[in-house]
């Protein structure tokens, strides 16, 4: 395929990926198990779940828990995007982070992942809204940026843990995730060659300020859904007159859940295509049969994680460039109610060689699966829309470890207001907080010598002594696998609110290590 008409840019002026990382909570539900106890006394039950499990092709959600939220899921995926470049994260200027669950309305998550992943203060930070299409708008975004050469890298991340009413059609989709590129000019893993945008204002889902859950007109979204699907692709069309839709080796469509992008699929493989808006290009929509078994089936990761909003183009990007080859194309088009959507094609360089062994793959987070049961998935629904708790209260488990290489962390414990300072600072928030202040050093990797036995009133609320005392948190993980020995990695979590209005405080807690490289 031949460069964008009129704009060609020189090889080395392109914008790209240059590393890229995912997050998706370890814990999962079964959709079958919700929907089973949703709709008791349901007389089709039978049906209905088999129109969820082989029509939305929706089988499993993954859930984050007490300890993730939206920034803390974001900063992995930023931290594995970051490992794969290697390169210096003070080398990064820009952050963008798409999303429609903010932990703060007022309070920057980018700024929060920039600290989080040892970027320094020169940095643009920005917060962007566009419902399930805002990580793709924040690729843009960062892409201008570089392309103008205001900064050399930027990281655009879509991360979401999204929540619904019960018992409505969302429930049983919305998913948790996160997936972040770190985007630069130099040793490309894949070039985006254009991104081409088709919104209007066909608002078939919203979410007020201030309310909880989002709201819907149901089945509308699909005709939203296709037609802005189908009208990115028609403008990336109309700007490379000699490219067809199925010139491209993989294509991915915004995955609500597994039914809409296969509609779109079908509404293409027929003979006579009857949407979409242009018919001057309509005849290079066209999809077979063999494309959308080969070049979309594969990519459906909706089916292990429910949909996760702004988070999910991102995600199944970076599992197609996971298996992609130099010299392949890829069509993404992602969608945001409201509604946008931004048809990207990229295009897969040489540097995807030098991706093997760069940490896990979105097969890896896929497979790290736990099963959760139903009341601990209402316990944490209930945990995000209960507004009125003093503080965050589930199950602590805490350990003694030794530091087993790779470095370390300093962390500043306010042991006056019963806070973490993570990247440290030199004084706390609050002005007349008296402290004392305590520097601690943790280790980037860490060997676990015994779980220590908190006194009850440490064992389900948070308790800055735990770690002055030289203990760490640990999340992630069942009694059976915190044997003397096992290695653990620290990840950044919410550690606690201050009641509903007031501070999210985060910090490092360990898992089991599951990122080797
Ligand atoms: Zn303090």
């Amino acid at each position: 395929m031949s460069s964008r008409k009129g704009v060609k840019k020189m090889r080395d002026e392109k914008v790209g990926i240059v590393g890229y990382g995912v997050c998706i909570p370890i814990e999962r539900i079964r959709t079958e198990e919700i929907v089973r106890r949703r709709e008791v006394g349901r007389k089709d039950l039978d049906d209905f779940l088999a129109k969820i499990k082989d029509g939305l092709l929706l089988r499993y959600k993954s859930i984050a828990n007490y300890s993730e939220d939206t920034t803390t899921i974001a900063t992995e995926a930023a931290e594995n995007a970051i490992r794969m470049a290697r390169i210096d994260p003070k080398l990064i200027r820009s952050v963008a982070v798409g999303t429609e669950s903010k932990p703060y309305a007022v309070g920057l998550t980018a700024r929060h992942v920039a600290s989080f992943t040892g970027m320094g203060q020169n940095v643009f930070v920005a917060d962007i809204e566009g419902a399930c299409n805002a990580g793709m708008q924040a690729v843009n975004y960062v892409m201008s940026q570089i392309e103008s050469g205001v900064v050399d890298y930027g990281m655009a991340i879509g991360s979401d843990v999204s929540q619904a009413p019960v018992r409505d059609a969302l429930e049983y989709s919305a998913g948790a995730g996160a997936g972040a590129f770190l985007l630069g000019k130099d040793d490309l893993l894949a070039s985006i060659e254009d991104m081409a945008p088709f919104s209007s204002l066909f608002l078939d889902f919203w979410r007020r300020e201030e309310m909880p859950y989002p709201k819907h007109f149901g089945r509308t979204t699909v005709e939203a859904y296709t037609s802005h699907v189908i009208g990115a692709m028609e403008e990336l069309l109309r700007r490379h007159p000699d490219m067809k839709i199925s010139d491209f080796d993989y294509i991915t469509f915004h995955q609500p859940s597994g039914y809409m992008p296969l509609k779109v699929c079908k509404t293409l493989a027929q003979q006579e295509i009857s949407v979409g808006f242009d018919e001057t290009v309509r005849d290079r929509l066209r999809l077979t049969q063999e494309d959308i078994e080969k070049k979309v089936k594969p990519w459906l990761v909706v089916l292990e994680t429910g949909n996760t909003y702004a988070a999910s183009t991102l995600i199944a990007i970076s599992a197609i460039l996971d298996k992609a080859r130099p010299g392949e194309n890829i069509l993404a088009v992602s969608y945001g109610s409201g509604a946008y959507t931004i048809a990207t094609w990229l295009h897969v360089e040489n540097g995807i060689k030098k991706r093997e062994g760069c940490g896990p793959k979105v097969q890896d987070y896929l497979s790290r699966r736990r099963e959760i049961d139903f009341p601990t998935y209402v316990s944490y629904l209930s945990e995000r829309i209960r507004r009125e708790k003093k503080r965050l209260v589930y199950p602590r488990v805490a350990g003694e470890v030794e530091d087993a290489g790779d470095g370390s962390l300093e962390v500043l414990l306010c042991l006056g207001c019963n806070r973490v300072y993570y990247p440290i600072r030199n004084r706390c928030f609050q002005y007349d907080c008296e402290g004392p202040l305590e520097k601690i050093t943790l280790p980037r990797r860490a060997r676990l010598i015994r779980i220590v036995d908190l006194p009850l009133k440490q064992r389900r609320i948070f308790d800055v002594n735990v770690m002055r005392e030289g203990y760490v948190y640990i999340v992630d993980s069942e009694p059976n696998e915190l044997k003397p020995g096992v290695e653990l990695e620290p990840v950044i979590r919410r550690l606690n609110y201050e009641g509903s209005d007031g501070l999210i405080i985060y910090g490092p807690c360990y898992r089991p290590m599951f990122r080797r490289s």
